[in-house]
């Protein structure tokens, strides 16, 4: 029986944007024809029809999480020149009204304070006490980043904290562009399978069961209102899940789910799938992973 691995991409572009880059437009490229060379890339819907179970090749799954504008403009021309389907997870309420969720917003004010060479200071979501960081390259800006999201990952305050943070810097920062429903109808959907990355992008293992069914069933519906077709997948924010997320959103009506374990899946009755986040700036490293995921798989 052959092994599926999955893989998640998130951004895609050559813009500079140190706190978290996106991949290349010509790395992206050459990961995609090296899987292509390396899996027998399927559609997310043929998951279920377990045709190729038996195949030589490994099989592989391409997904996108959040449904950045540069989906369309930068990693859509290649997927089409490589004539490669891909599942697209889109945040309801941000297609909804193109507002940016927290963690991108973050990184932008973090990137404003980088470029201003301002001190950023924040409460520390535990202590209350004061945190610095002075950022004096792009490897700082991306440490930084990634340590201010994990301090506010859990702060029910942390929207208040990023505006207070954006105040004072004393600028509005620039917002990442992400794909409104117009966009998002206009894609070609025998290409691109839109999916669902719930409501709001809130962790769900931190959520209420009735907030959980409102993340997974009121994203569902509202791809059906927008796009005429329910969404045939999700994938958890952060990949975050357990055992009664996963049956809240088989009742809700997706086939698939997808998390973030990095396994790949050999059990042909499953509908859960694994992914593998691909996200380095340099060709190599994408491959050096992809390499050891299928020598550990
Ligand atoms: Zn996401």
């Amino acid at each position: 029986m052959s092994k599926i691995f999955s893989f998640a991409f998130h951004r895609v572009s050559d813009e500079y944007s140190p706190a978290y880059p996106p991949m290349p437009i010509k790395t992206f490229d050459k990961v995609i024809k090296h899987l292509r060379r390396n899996f027998l890339i399927i559609p997310q819907e043929e998951l279920c029809e377990k045709t190729h179970f038996q195949s030589r090749k490994s099989l592989c799954v391409i997904t996108f999480d959040d449904a950045y504008n540069d989906f369309a403009e930068c990693a859509l021309p290649v997927l089409e020149k490589n004539k490669v389907q891909v599942a697209l997870h889109i945040i309801s309420d941000v297609a909804d009204t193109g507002k940016i969720f927290w963690t991108q917003r973050l990184n932008k004010v973090i990137e404003g304070y980088y470029a201003e060479k301002k001190v950023l200071k924040l409460p520390d979501s535990q202590s209350g006490d004061i945190l610095q960081f002075s950022m004096n390259s792009d490897a700082d800006v991306e440490r930084t980043a990634l340590n201010v999201y994990l301090n506010l990952l859990e702060n029910p305050d942390r929207d208040a904290i990023i505006s207070d943070l954006e105040r004072e810097l004393g600028r509005e920062v620039m917002q990442t562009r992400m794909l409104r429903w117009n966009e998002i109808a206009q894609l070609d959907s025998n290409l691109v399978s839109i999916g669902s990355h719930t409501k709001t992008h809130r962790n769900l293992m931190t959520l209420s069961d009735e907030e959980i069914k409102t993340e997974l069933a009121e994203s569902y519906n509202c791809i059906y209102r927008n796009l005429g077709k329910y969404p045939f997948s999700i994938a958890y924010p952060n990949g975050q899940y357990n055992d009664k997320i996963n049956e809240m959103a088989l009742a809700t009506g997706y086939k698939v789910l997808y998390t973030c374990d990095a396994k790949p899946v050999t059990e042909s009755n499953s509908c859960i799938y694994h992914r593998y986040n691909l996200y380095n700036r340099e060709f190599w490293k994408n491959r050096l992973k992809i390499t050891m995921f299928r020598l550990r798989g």
